[in-house]
């Protein structure tokens, strides 16, 4: 979607700090990290939110985790755990309207989540 920021991002438009790319997704820092590490895992084709993916997609959405994990490792944050996170919709607390997957790491999380 040429407007969205998510997609903007993915083309370069709009600068990221890029931690991992391939045909399929690209991870970048976020903006207004929520832990010592905060990646968001996204893909390159355009979902507004995880109510608009089918079982056609799957295979995308296993691809998101596998890539985070790959991230958390890379950063040599996995051994101590971390935390994927898909907000979908703004009552769950989505605020870009591009699916992605957070990946946070590098201290302790509460649960339940807020
Ligand atoms: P959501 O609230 O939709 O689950 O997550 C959106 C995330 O995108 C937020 O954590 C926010 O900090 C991040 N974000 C928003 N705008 C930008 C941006 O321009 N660049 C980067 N790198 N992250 C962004
Ligand atoms: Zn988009």
């Amino acid at each position: 979607m040429a407007d969205c920021l998510f997609c903007r991002i993915a083309r370069k438009d709009i600068p990221a700090k890029i931690v991992y790319e391939d045909q399929q997704v690209v991870a970048f820092e976020d903006i207004n990290p929520q832990a010592p590490a905060h990646a968001l895992v996204v893909p390159k084709v355009h979902f507004a939110t995880f109510n608009d993916v089918g079982a056609e997609d799957e295979a995308l959405l296993g691809h998101m985790m596998v890539v985070a994990a790959r991230v958390a490792k890379d950063k040599g944050l996995h051994g101590e755990g971390y935390r994927l996170v898909g907000n979908c919709q703004e009552s769950a607390g989505q605020s870009v309207f591009h699916i992605h997957l957070h990946l946070l790491c590098g201290r302790r999380f509460a649960w339940p989540p807020g």
